[in-house]
């Protein structure tokens, strides 16, 4: 898996506002307001800025914060760990391995036997759903 490189200002021309201040700058979509965070559809949640496969729907649990949230990631491989200590808070981030965009946090507080909880942005994501598979 090679690394996507772009300079901001190619980035700023492919995202809109919100997508870019999201995956580019760290941001936080509010609760309960992206378009994932309800979403029971199958399908393969992807990189919104280069579309990696990275979450399956089969991961994705009703955590009640009101952000898509997943218990593992599809491949171990094609995500990023970082350790974040901004907003006063010791948390781990979650980037995309291949593009480097910002995806949100995880948490060690999940349902499954990892006990993980992906807790991620759905700015940074879209949704191949499995029926639109051809
Ligand atoms: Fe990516």
């Amino acid at each position: 898996m090679d690394p996507i490189q772009k300079s901001k200002d190619d980035w700023k021309k492919e995202l809109d506002a919100e997508t870019y201040h999201i995956t580019r700058e760290a941001g936080t979509e509010a609760p309960f307001t992206g378009k994932y965070h309800a979403t029971h559809d199958k399908g393969m949640y992807k990189c919104s800025n280069c579309g990696l496969e990275l979450f399956s729907s089969d991961a994705k649990f009703d955590s009640g914060t009101g952000w898509p949230s997943f218990t593992d990631p599809t491949n171990k491989e094609r995500v990023e760990l970082k350790e974040d200590m901004n907003h006063g808070m010791s948390r781990v981030e979650v980037l995309c391995k291949r593009c480097g965009a910002h995806l949100g946090h995880v948490f060690d507080d999940g349902p499954g036997p990892s006990c993980k909880r992906f807790c991620i942005n759905s700015a940074s994501l879209k949704l191949e759903k499995e029926n639109a598979k051809k």
